[in-house]
């Protein structure tokens, strides 16, 4: 029973959400017909005179649709769904006596479409309450009747500003907007509730001014052009929804409905709605991820056999080292509750790390993602230390100093002498290999590779390394804490440029020889911004640092002798010191916010006089076929153990194209064996590195694509088979688009590091 109902003897009927064995409500076929199945009791018993509806979890109220039901339903289902849910939701709006949303905790999707279909709503101030409609951001859009009453209720700019970008807001927020009518406390929400029923039923809106033709027109208007500025037209849903939701403002109820179920059912079928589910999968796929153990085939053999146990639970931190990564760890993890240690050599290093934590912290208050009351404590739990102490009571160290192997060596010979038995020692190199900095170790199996991306706040990837020798104890431990910390984590081998770096950076060398070749800058970022990469390769490399890029570059040249061999482009920049955006000048000259190619006569020395000719599309394949090329290689030495991986990683890593599903999702829509065949066109017409990887020409024989099943792309076999509830509320903080939406501001992308 996902549904109790209890009426009291002054007739308010309060109906509990609370779905069994399940931390959340969703709305799936089963809870609706008890939805159903309870409003017609209550309509033929004549002691009712209100209804509240609330739930029972703690931090949930009801956190949208079934997903894994709805990413497997054929489409008649799908058709079913869609008016069964307006048919419930609209014989609870229909209904003779007032009905109130008693809102704690998420309240997403076709939960919030649910509370729209009452009277009135009521929401806590907690922070745990967020209300929103994501639907946009997996590719369709609200269509349980959202797309209709919240343009009519709130206005259509503002119901735009909801449903487009999928954010989600607090109670606050949700008041000011009018999506809620009252925010309580949670102690006093159902008497709130109560308070609220007493107003009787909501009277019929008056018709808004926002609502009017032809002032709606300009809005819509306004909103496409915005939509299609940022997504450039590769991601039909917001367009759909605007659409919908411009008609539903000032057309009748039921043409509404109609609209938005038709516009559903349209989008549900689209290759980027399928892969954006794909996309949501993998995400919930990260959050469940376990340690594999080890193989008797595999090349590793860690020592199993610990000193003293790992911890389960990581309590303490020390960071050593507080630039711009030791910074960004301390202050997120401090965010989740954990005391942190942060350690620099150099004091006015240690003053500017504190400074960059303290800047976060007010920005995100500023914000509301803390009070500011959170924000100090978050703050004070960060000790800044620039002398060596015991650290023997710390869990984990993570370790961000210079990316210098005798530096980490030092580092980790220090620490080895200060910190307990117990302690899970860790590295956020980007490039070093784990299994040389933990030479130096007595203990090498309790080192590990933590590797956040920059910047940390916003970056929600973490690749786990695993080192030849480290323990399944010290990965376990490490995994536990990425994900207590909220970040989610991809496990990779030991090797040069781990997953990310290896496939980004042969990219962002083939941009450079197409700069070389003497395309202008602006049209090498416009084919990767065209197909849907947030930022474009030669921009990406000013973001990082070109001397940053050009180091790592070199490094992957030198250990992977397969990969793209650099030219010495950036090697003359760097020397002219051009470093990218942080010296203000590298493929881009940077003025404040803004930034344009740098000019023609300063560049020309770079540049080959006799520009090649490369069309758009050949452009494309260069850059894009480079990375599958390299994603092959990568799955084929085992650097990550399945193409999800591979997809996971760069989208969530570099922003990669999510509507394409990433690398190897869009490498099987094309297919292996056109994809080989348009790299040994690109090997002989352009350059020998371009010849496919043995396993790109074994799949092209097969005929198989990355994954198991092309034909089927929503979901991995595993998750089918772990089937859990999944909806929308893990969609959106950590989607794909969600706030960080669409394509993704410059600095989320900027990792290669
Ligand atoms: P950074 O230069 O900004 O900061 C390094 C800090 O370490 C400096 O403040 C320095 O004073 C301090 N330090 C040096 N030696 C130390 C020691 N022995 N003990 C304590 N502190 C010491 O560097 P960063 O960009 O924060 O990078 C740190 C690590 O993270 C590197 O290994 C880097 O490769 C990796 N990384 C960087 C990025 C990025 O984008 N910057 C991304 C992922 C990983």
């Amino acid at each position: 029973m996902n549904i109790t109902r209890s009426t009291s003897p002054d007739g308010v009927c309060v109906l509990t959400f609370d779905r069994p064995g399940s931390a959340a409500n969703v709305f799936d076929r089963a809870t609706l017909e008890e939805l159903e199945a309870h409003l017609g009791a209550i309509e033929n018993d004549a002691a009712v005179s209100g209804l509240v509806f609330t739930s029972a979890k703690s931090k949930i109220f009801i956190a949208g649709a079934d997903l894994n039901a709805f990413a497997h339903a054929e489409e008649r289902v799908l058709h079913d769904m869609g008016n069964f849910g307006h048919r419930v939701f609209t014989r609870l709006g229909r209904m003779k006596i007032p009905s109130v949303a008693a809102i704690h905790g998420i309240c997403l999707g076709g939960g919030l479409e649910f509370a729209l279909a009452c009277d009135w709503r009521v929401a806590t101030s907690d922070k745990a309450t967020k209300l929103g409609l994501p639907e946009t951001q997996l590719g369709i859009l609200p269509a349980w009747g959202g797309s209709t009453r919240l343009p009519k209720l709130i206005g259509l700019p503002a119901a735009l500003g909801l449903i487009l970008t999928g954010k989600q807001v607090v109670g606050a927020q949700a008041l000011k907007l009018g999506v809620i009518d009252e925010m309580t406390h949670p102690e006093y929400l159902l008497d709130a509730a109560r308070g609220l029923l007493k107003k009787g039923k909501r009277p019929a809106p008056a018709k808004r001014w926002v609502n009017r033709v032809p002032f709606v027109f300009l809005v819509a208007a306004k909103a496409r052009h915005d939509v299609l500025a940022k997504t450039r037209g590769h991601y039909p849903a917001p367009l759909e929804a605007i659409k919908v939701c411009t008609a539903a403002a000032y057309k009748p109820f039921e043409e509404g409905l109609a609209a938005e179920k038709h516009s559903f059912l349209e989008l549900v079928r689209t290759p980027e709605c399928r892969n954006l589910l794909s996309v949501f999968f993998l995400q919930e796929r990260a959050k469940k991820l376990s340690v594999p153990q080890l193989g008797s085939g595999s090349t590793s053999l860690p020592s199993e056999r610990e000193a003293a146990p790992l911890p389960k639970k990581i309590r303490r931190v020390a960071v050593i080292g507080a630039g711009t990564m030791g910074a960004g760890i301390a202050q997120w993890v401090s965010a989740r509750g954990i005391p942190v240690r942060l350690k620099d050599v150099n004091p006015a290093a240690l003053a500017r790390g504190m400074h960059a934590i303290e800047k976060i912290y007010t920005d995100a208050a500023k914000r509301r993602v803390f009070t500011p009351a959170e924000a100090m404590a978050g703050m004070d739990r960060v000790t800044p230390l620039h002398t060596d102490v015991p650290l023997r009571d710390v869990d984990l160290v993570i370790e961000a100093a210079f990316e210098k192997l005798d530096v980490k060596e030092q580092v980790f010979r220090d620490l080895e002498a200060r910190v307990g038995p117990h302690t899970v020692l860790a590295t956020n190199t980007s490039a070093l290999s784990i299994d040389s900095i933990a030479s130096v170790l007595a203990r090498p199996e309790r080192l590990v590779g933590l590797h956040f991306f920059n910047p940390v706040h916003r970056m929600q990837l973490v690749e786990l390394v695993r080192g030849a020798r480290t323990s399944t104890a010290a990965l376990e431990s490490a995994l536990q804490f990425t994900k207590s910390i909220g970040k989610l984590p991809v496990i990779v081998k030991d090797s040069p440029g781990f997953l990310v770096n290896r496939i980004l950076l042969p990219y962002m060398v083939e941009a450079v020889w197409l700069f070389t070749e003497g395309v202008p800058t602006a049209t090498i970022d416009r084919v990767m911004l065209d197909f849907g990469m947030p930022m474009g390769p030669l921009r990406l490399a000013d973001e990082v640092g070109l001397d940053v890029a050009q180091h790592v570059a070199k490094d992957l040249e030198r250990r992977l002798p397969s990969g793209v061999p650099i030219n010495d482009t950036l090697e003359k920049m760097v020397a002219k010191g051009w470093l990218g955006r942080k010296s203000g000048r590298g493929f881009y000259v940077y003025d404040g916010k803004k930034e344009s190619p740098a000019p023609t006569d300063d560049i020309r020395f770079l540049q080959a006089e006799k520009p090649r000719a490369n069309d758009a599309a050949t452009m494309r394949d260069r850059l894009v076929l480079i990375m599958i090329n390299e994603a092959a290689r990568v799955l084929a030495e085992g650097v990550v153990a399945a193409p999800e991986d591979v997809d996971f990683g760069l989208i969530m890593g570099t922003g990669w194209a999510p509507f394409r599903g990433g690398p190897l999702r869009y490498a099987d829509a094309i297919g292996a064996a056109e994809i080989v065949r348009r790299l040994d066109t690109l090997g002989r017409e352009v350059a020998p590195h371009f010849t496919p990887c043995d396993r790109l020409r074994e799949m092209a024989h097969a005929g198989r694509g990355f994954y198991a099943k092309v034909a089927e792309p929503l979901v991995g076999a595993d998750l089918r088979a772990g089937r859990s509830v999944s909806s929308l509320a893990a969609s959106t903080s950590s989607g794909p688009l969600g706030e960080r939406a669409l394509p993704a501001r410059p600095r989320e992308t900027a990792n290669a590091n």
